[in-house]
């Protein structure tokens, strides 16, 4: 193994910058489909594959019009509505000084969630969805609100004496009282890592140096504190759910080269969890699942900073165990926001309070670390079912509130936040996932470029002088066009993903078949020299299909390619707006009066067999029991009405 420092000296900066903040995107075959053997990727003399590839800047790849730039803009718009001096009312309040303006509702201030103490989580993902904005648009106002939170959050160090900044209720003393191992409510560190991941991004994709400065001083702060602590009592602290900060002391030390900061990142890594992991034991049953997600991303950033394989080992079981065993055919996990027994799917699956939006984030996060160590199509394919199934669909495509859970109770609606009384965690992470998505469309090999999505887009490959646009209605019409532009004829490789859910792949260049591809799950390899003008055409077969609940035959899942269908109920007996809520903790009481969906009968195959287009793009019937035709959507675009995604047939 590598020392410390010889192995971050091998980093470019760049795999740094690539790294931080945006966390988001590859998919593989996610879903609840069995878990199947994985092939090792070829490994180095340093014991790392071989092929790794890494992300392109955000500022040059453009989104073009559709859904995903819908959203973007909805976000965009609700990061412009916020006021961060409403946001740092309670951090000037505990740095003592006066407000500037009244805190915002929900978790940041209401009696109802005052033990979870996640009071100022939300100004560390506003930062953090600002940082994402800036690099994705270039729009001047949010690098001025992050150059301004900054500022202010230097101002609150400054009057306090301390890198510690905070917003919690008792101030520093909760952060004092968990260091010194006391009986606390709540998850101080949970949400401290927001406030330090808002100002590395802040610091990484703004450039913001105001940003940059109170990170450091706020890192410090965190090497001091927690010195005194030994091995066990830092371990213990560590059973208190606490986000990524084995993640962020990881990208300090990328930052900085500071050992101290890589010392922190591993005793931040939770052992408990670790261990079993890298020895390949799945004992997440009964775990809370948004505690763990955010860990293990942690892992994998450990182990680019050490080399040590455990912590990479761990993260790529992790992922393969919950992406390809645990998770429903939308991407999502959990019930009540817990790792279940998959033996007892059923009673589970229909829960008003399964899939926390927080998680997939979060899991996309993981893949897209895992995707850039080992670029395999399986990660891709998780990643693109995950970010139409989990992520567009959490978004109110009105309002551009987000949903906390996404449930499968039949016949349940989303229900979205707030935009000034929720903020929950899902709120935090629901700011930073729409304006994220020209993150993970393409990724740059050794002289290959990766097409993971088919997303009307174009991305510029600088040093290639390459620009490669991508025309698309994607997934309406199961094709995409790619066209080069190139100043020179350049030699590359471009890899177009063959997804797994299309038993075919059909490639035209300039008009002429140039590859076919009868394995899914992998990429096509086009190695040749593209001239200006070139136009690579991919064809893929989207097909319905049920998808099997894992331990439990009789309940079924229909997709379409990447897309869960969704029963489409309407809305009657719904009054306007009343599925945006306040409180996530009643979610399955909200909107409840008692409400038959239809039933579908018969052998699942046969019932997929019988869905018909409907004439409407995306759209489908299928026959119920009674013989009733039932409306299909694809799940992302369901915006306010009941809806079911898992059937028992
Ligand atoms: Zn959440």
């Amino acid at each position: 193994m590598p020392t410390h420092q010889a192995h971050a000296a091998g980093y470019p900066r760049r795999r740094f910058l690539t790294n931080v903040g945006t966390g988001a995107l590859v998919a593989g075959l996610g879903g609840a489909m069995p878990g199947k053997a994985l092939a090792q990727a070829p490994l180095s003399e340093s014991g790392r594959p071989v092929s790794r590839a890494q992300p392109f800047d955000m500022a040059d790849v453009t989104l073009d019009d559709g859904p995903f730039l819908h959203a973007q803009h909805m976000t965009e718009a609700y990061l412009l509505e916020l006021q961060p001096d409403r946001m740092l009312h309670n951090f000037r309040t505990n740095a003592g000084l006066d407000p500037k303006a009244p805190v915002y509702g929900g978790w940041e201030s209401e009696a109802t969630w005052e033990d979870i103490n996640c009071h100022g989580h939300t100004l560390g993902h506003y930062l953090s969805a600002c940082a994402l904005a800036y690099r994705s648009t270039g729009d001047e106002r949010f690098k001025q609100r992050i150059d301004y939170i900054a500022s202010e959050l230097a101002a609150c160090q400054k009057a306090a004496g301390s890198g510690l900044v905070c917003a919690f209720p008792k101030g520093p003393a909760l952060v004092a009282a968990h260091l010194r191992g006391d009986k606390i409510t709540g998850v101080p560190w949970y949400t401290l890592h927001k406030v330090y991941a808002g100002l590395r991004d802040g610091a990484q994709l703004a450039e913001s140096e105001a940003s940059r400065a109170v990170l450091l001083r706020l890192a410090d702060w965190g090497v001091v504190a927690t010195r005194p602590l030994s091995d066990a009592a830092f371990e213990a602290m560590l059973a208190t759910e606490h986000g990524g900060m084995n993640e962020i002391y990881a990208d300090l030390y990328f930052m900085t080269g500071n050992a101290d900061y890589l010392a922190l990142a591993q005793r931040f890594s939770h052992k408990a969890i670790l261990d079993p992991l890298a020895r390949g034991v799945d004992h997440l049953d009964g775990l809370h699942a948004n505690t763990q997600v955010p860990k293990i991303v942690g892992f994998q950033r450990v182990f680019e900073a050490t080399g040590d394989a455990r912590y990479q080992q761990a993260a790529a079981f992790f992922w393969r165990t919950v992406a390809l065993t645990r998770s429903f055919a939308t991407g999502g996990l959990g019930d009540n926001e817990h790792f279940f027994p998959m033996a007892n799917f059923a009673e589970h699956v229909f829960s008003a309070k399964a899939s926390e939006t927080c998680c997939q984030h979060n899991m996309l996060k993981l893949t897209r670390a895992l995707f850039l160590e080992d670029p395999r199509a399986e990660y891709a394919d998780y990643y693109e079912r995950t970010l139409y199934n989990g992520i567009l669909a959490s978004q109110d495509p009105d309002s551009g509130m987000v949903t906390y859970f996404q449930g499968a109770r039949p016949g349940y609606m989303k229900l979205y936040h707030t935009p000034e009384d929720s903020f929950w965690c899902c709120t935090g992470t629901g700011m930073e996932n729409h304006v994220k998505y020209r993150d993970s469309i393409y990724f740059q090999g050794d002289d290959a470029l990766y097409v993971n999505l088919f997303v009307p887009s174009s991305v510029a490959w600088k040093e290639k002088g390459a620009v490669l646009t991508q025309a698309t209605r994607f997934p309406e019409i199961p094709t995409t066009t790619l066209r080069w532009t190139l100043q020179h004829p350049t030699a590359l490789t471009l890899k177009l993903r063959h997804p797994g859910w299309s038993r075919v792949a059909r490639v035209l260049v300039n008009g002429s078949e140039a590859a076919r591809s009868t394995s899914p799950g992998t990429y096509i390899d086009l190695a040749r020299t593209w001239r200006t003008g070139d136009e690579v055409e991919l064809h893929l077969i989207m097909e319905v299909a049920a998808e099997h609940a894992p331990a439990a035959p009789g309940i079924v899942a229909f997709t379409y390619g990447p897309l869960v269908l969704a029963g489409d109920f309407g809305r009657e007996g719904l009054a306007p707006g009343t599925d945006i809520v306040v409180n996530e903790r009643k979610y399955g009481s909200y909107n409840d009066a008692p409400y038959t969906p239809p039933a579908l009968a018969g052998d699942p195959e046969a019932l997929a067999a019988s869905i018909r287009p409907s004439g409407e793009a995306l759209a489908f019937t299928i026959p119920s029991a009674t013989g009733e035709p039932v409306s299909l959507i694809p799940y992302h675009r369901v915006g306010h009405q009941r809806y079911a995604t898992y059937w028992e047939v």
